[in-house]
């Protein structure tokens, strides 16, 4: 069963070994586990549904809980200290686009607001219950999971918005097909809520991101039901798609997304190189990337995610001998690693490694192989799980991402990695972080930061905490020209900084288009651009740019 407090199936554990924590304890210090709330303790803070019955809809405390949160650090921290908070009065489970109107028919007639549920992997608030006397209604879109049709000649395929990365792929596997779109979340993450959200994949540079997949569907919308034909391409005005993606959840509910598909490769391997440092890793990454090589993974680590990476790789001695092979061949302490994809189809030639590799080399890196390439694949999704184990040795971890161009990357990586650090030294507390590029475009990358620190043992200080760390680095984001997210979105939590990119005259348009699709203004308020409904408690993180 999925755990209601943490990541994954609870059946799944991922632990950390005595090397990790001894690496963890040396940089941060040592944790000390917080006493989590049970799920009874809980429920128990849930307050009676405000909604009117209706046979669709769940109101017992345990669905409703189950349904309020993302997995940000702030969901994490209400969950963990049973600091409950909003939620929403009901959650409904339609099973076709029909029962989706009429759930939207039935909110406005109550006057609740709507919360579109996905696979619940947010991690910027994208699912809190508004404030107000209104009642909140979620609406689960687990049910809409059909394949509904496959055209093998345009290669497109036409899904229920609320499957799961897992099944979609297994049944567009079954006809020797896939999409190919892998963010880490895969797991739990829907086809929906990647639109609306504008996610981006690991394999992202072969794939696409979601907007180049997405190629139209059908969305149910307070004021109607619009339907987005599919073309290979259109110079008819602007582009419906574009309304829906990044939308989300604030024009209406996408039910069926019809995405572009390619044929199973025949044959895909991932293989490591290191750099001596920062500089000639990134000066040979923007030339493989600029060089448009059919690759299907570019992965840079700075040299502190390359130490942790090797570090907790485990293989203690193996990893040894490697390192003093790659110290005589010049790539020491401030090594950096890069991970490159190779994915072919039948018949195809394939040079673009040997391409990619010859770059590398002339800016003095070395390949290592495929074994490094293997374990990041057999744990691309398993990974993540380690967040369960590192709350349970009293240690956080949260990541913040965006992408600028090349001439800014490194300014901007040193920037965010050192506003967090400064962030948490004022109460004396030490942070590790690290970074990596992970989706490469020859105009410049995305920068995705990871942060762990110690848990402070009590809720008040924990969200204090985190929020400083929040702030810090998204304000280091804004001042450095990055996006306040290449692949997250928005939620609650990057709202505040939206309107330092888009501008007053673009924060309006966007206001306009949501009242245009949801007059009363019932869909997932707050999302996106902040109203009175979630900036009441002061949002989540500091609002230093109106
Ligand atoms: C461990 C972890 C790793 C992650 N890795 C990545 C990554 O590699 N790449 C990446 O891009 N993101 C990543 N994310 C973020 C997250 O998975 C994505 O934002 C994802 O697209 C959210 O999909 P979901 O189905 O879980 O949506 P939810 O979290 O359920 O909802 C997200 C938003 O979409 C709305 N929504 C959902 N479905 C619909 C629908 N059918 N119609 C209208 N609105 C809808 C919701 O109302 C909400 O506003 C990660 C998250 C976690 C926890």
């Amino acid at each position: 069963m999925r755990r209601w407090n943490g990541w994954g199936d609870d059946s799944i554990d991922v632990s950390l070994d005595r090397e990790a924590l001894r690496f963890l304890e040396e940089r941060i210090g040592p944790g000390m586990q917080p006493k989590d709330a049970t799920l009874e303790e809980a429920c128990r803070a849930i307050p009676p549904s405000r909604l009117q019955p209706h046979p669709r809809i769940d109101t017992t405390p345990q669905t409703r809980l189950r349904h309020g949160f993302g997995q940000s650090m702030h969901d994490w921290l209400r969950l963990r200290y049973g600091k409950i908070g909003r939620l929403p009065d009901g959650v409904a489970f339609p099973e076709s686009s029909q029962d989706v109107r009429d759930l939207l028919d039935y909110a406005a007639a109550c006057h609740a607001r709507v919360i579109p549920y996905g696979g619940g992997t947010s991690v910027v608030g994208h699912l809190d219950a508004p404030s107000g006397e209104q009642p909140v209604l979620s609406i689960d879109l687990s049910r809409l999971s059909r394949l509904l049709d496959l055209d093998p000649e345009a290669q497109l395929a036409t899904f229920g918005a609320g499957i799961a990365g897992p099944d979609l792929e297994a049944q567009l596997r079954a006809h020797g097909y896939m999409l190919g779109h892998f963010p880490q979340s895969f797991e739990y993450s829907t086809l929906g809520g990647w639109v609306v959200s504008r996610s981006s994949g690991q394999q992202s540079l072969r794939y696409g991101r979601i907007e180049q997949l997405f190629a139209g569907g059908r969305v149910e919308t307070p004021t109607g039901t619009l339907r987005i034909p599919t073309f290979p391409a259109s110079a008819a005005g602007t582009d419906l798609r574009e309304m829906v993606l990044g939308s989300e959840g604030r024009i209406g509910i996408l039910t069926e997304a019809t995405v572009r598909i390619t044929p199973l490769p025949a044959d895909e391997s991932f293989h490591a190189v290191f750099f001596p440092d920062w500089a000639t890793a990134e000066q040979a990454l923007r030339s493989i990337a600029q060089a448009k090589l059919p690759l299907s993974l570019l992965r840079l680590s700075n040299a502190t995610e390359t130490l942790t990476t090797l570090t907790l790789a485990g293989h203690k001695k193996l990893i040894g001998l490697l390192e003093s092979y790659l110290r005589w061949r010049g790539c020491g302490d401030d090594k950096c690693l890069l991970l490159i994809g190779a994915t072919s189809q039948k018949g195809q030639r394939f040079s673009a490694l040997d391409d990619a590799l010859r770059i590398a080399r002339a800016w003095h890196g070395v390949h290592a192989g495929q074994m490094i390439g293997r374990k990041w694949k057999a744990n691309r999704f398993r990974s993540v799980y380690l967040r369960n184990a590192l709350w349970q040795h009293g240690y956080a971890v949260d990541t913040v991402e965006t992408a600028v161009d090349w001439p800014r990357v490194k300014q901007m990586m040193q920037a965010v990695e050192q506003a967090a650090s400064d962030a948490l030294a004022h109460e004396g507390e030490r942070l590790h972080a690290y970074t990596h590029l992970s989706h490469i475009y020859a105009q410049g990358a995305s920068v995705y930061t990871t942060f762990a620190y110690r848990l402070a043992g009590n809720f008040e200080q924990d969200l204090a905490r985190w929020r400083r760390l929040k702030a810090a680095a998204s304000e280091a984001i804004v001042a450095n020209g990055g996006t306040i997210s290449h692949q997250h979105g928005v939620g609650t939590d990057h709202a505040p900084y939206l309107a330092a990119e888009k501008g007053e005259l673009g924060i309006g348009a966007m206001r306009q288009l949501y009242r245009h699709f949801d007059p009363q203004g019932i869909m997932n308020p707050g999302k996106t651009i902040p109203d009175a409904s979630t900036a009441e408690d002061g949002s989540h993180v500091a609002r230093k740019l109106a």
